[in-house]
C-alpha cells in the first residue's frame, strides 16, 4: 500500500470510533447528555462528505453562467492503465492538461468560437464496480469571450466536432508525457528505456482515445445537480453496501445490465476501494479558462457583460447560504426532548491511545 493509501485507510477505519476521541454535550435544560464522536474528515471517507459537498455547491452557484452547458468526456485507452497505477499523479496531471489545452485550442480557433471558454474538469472516480477510474468530464459553458470582450455563441448549435477533438487530445497527452519523461520528472523507471518507451507508444497510438459528447446540460441548475452528484462522491457510498460475512463483501451495482449485486472477496474489495484514493493534495476538480482561479472575478464579470447577464448578487447568495447553515446548526443543537434547551459541549473524551497502538501494530501485519 502506498503511504497515501495507508493514510486514507487508517482515517476511514478510525472515523467516529474511540480512536479519534469524542466529546460530551449536555442540554442546558434537563441535563440530558449525548456523546459526539469525532470524524476523520478525510475526503475519501463515505461518512464525512455530505457537509463538504453543500459548502462547495454554494460557492459554485455564484460562478455559473445562465447559458446551456455542454458535456464532453475524455478517456484514456486501456493500455495506459498500468501506468496510472505506477504514477497516478503524473498521469492525472497530464490528463487534465491535455483535456484543458484541447478545449482551449478549439475555442480560440475562429472557425469554432474565437475566444476563451469557461469550463470545469472533473476526474471521475466512483465507477460502479469500483474499477479503475480514468475519464475526465468537462462541463463547458456554451459560449466564449473574444479578446475584444464580445460574447461568442456556438455556431450550428454544437460546440466542436468530437471526432476532431480525439486526435488533438491524444497528441497533446503523448507530447506532454514524452516531455515529462525527458525532463526527469518522477516517472516510472522503465519508461527511461528507449525500447520499452517506443513499444508502449506504439500500443497507445494503436488505440482510439475516445472523446465523446454526453447529453448537454440545460442550464446552471442542471450543472449544479451534476456536480453535486459527482464531485464529492466517494468510491462507494454506504447505502450501496448490502452485506458482508467473514470472507466476502456484497454491494449494489448500477449499469448494464440493470441493477445487480456484486460479491467480491474482502481483500479485493479493499483493493478496489483504494484504487480511488487520489494522490495526497491532488485536486479532482479544476476550473479553467475564464474560471481559472487567478483571474476569475474580472473574467467572469466581463463574460456577464458580454452575454448581457446580470451579476450574481453576492449579498443575497451569501445570506441564503448563511441562513441555511445557521438553521442546520440550530436544529442539531436543540434538545429533542423539550425542544427548548440547547446542547453545549461539557467534557472531552480523549482518543483511546491504547487502541491506537494496537491498530498500528495490525497495520504493519
Ligand atoms: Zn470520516
Ligand atoms: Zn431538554
Amino acid at each position: 500500500m502506498s503511504s497515501a493509501k495507508a493514510k486514507v485507510w487508517r482515517a476511514i477505519v478510525a472515523c467516529r470510533t474511540a480512536l479519534l476521541g469524542a466529546h460530551v454535550e449536555t442540554g442546558d435544560c434537563c441535563g440530558v447528555t449525548r456523546p459526539v464522536d469525532h470524524s476523520c474528515r478525510n475526503r475519501h471517507c463515505p461518512q464525512c462528505q455530505t457537509r463538504a459537498k453543500e459548502q462547495w455547491l454554494a460557492k459554485r452557484r455564484q460562478e455559473l453562467l445562465p447559458v446551456p452547458y455542454f458535456h464532453r468526456v475524455f478517456t484514456l485507452p486501456h493500455a495506459l492503465h498500468a501506468l496510472i497505477g505506477q504514477c497516478p499523479r503524473v498521469i492525472y496531471e497530464l490528463l487534465f492538461g491535455a483535456a484543458s489545452a484541447t478545449l482551449t485550442e478549439f475555442a480560440a480557433n475562429p472557425r469554432w468560437l474565437g475566444g476563451k471558454l469557461a469550463f470545469s474538469l472533473i476526474l471521475h472516480t466512483g465507477k460502479q464496480d469500483l474499477g479503475r477510474p480514468v475519464p475526465v468530464h468537462a462541463l463547458v459553458a456554451g459560449g466564449a469571450l473574444s479578446p475584444e470582450g464580445e460574447g461568442k455563441s456556438p455556431k450550428r448549435g454544437f460546440l466542436f466536432p468530437v471526432r476532431a477533438l480525439s486526435p488533438v487530445f491524444r497528441g497533446k497527452f503523448l507530447a506532454a508525457l514524452s516531455e515529462a519523461r525527458g525532463s526527469g520528472r518522477p516517472l516510472v523507471a522503465e519508461l527511461a528505456d528507449e525500447k520499452v518507451w517506443r513499444a508502449l507508444r506504439q500500443q497507445w497510438l494503436a488505440h482510439d482515445w475516445v472523446v465523446y459528447a454526453k447529453q448537454p446540460l440545460g442550464g446552471p441548475e442542471q450543472v449544479l445537480e451534476y456536480l453535486g452528484r459527482y464531485t464529492h462522491r466517494v468510491a462507494i457510498s454506504n447505502e450501496r453496501l448490502v452485506g458482508m460475512d467473514e470472507t466476502t463483501v456484497c454491494f449494489r451495482v448500477r449499469g448494464t445490465p440493470g441493477k445487480r449485486v456484486l460479491s467480491v472477496p474482502a481483500e479485493e474489495f479493499i483493493e478496489r476501494f483504494l484504487l480511488h484514493v487520489l494522490p495526497s493534495g491532488f485536486q479532482r476538480i479544476r476550473h479553467c479558462g475564464l474560471l481559472a482561479p487567478a483571474a476569475k472575478t474580472t473574467k467572469l464579470a466581463l463574460a456577464r457583460q458580454a452575454w448581457s447577464v446580470p451579476e450574481a448578487d453576492p449579498v443575497i447568495t451569501a445570506t441564503v447560504e448563511d441562513f441555511l447553515q445557521r438553521v442546520g446548526r440550530a436544529e442539531w443543537a436543540r434538545c429533542p426532548h423539550c425542544h427548548e434547551g440547547r446542547f453545549v459541549p461539557t467534557a472531552a473524551i480523549p482518543p483511546a491511545s491504547h487502541l491506537k497502538r494496537d491498530s498500528h501494530a495490525t497495520d504493519r501485519v
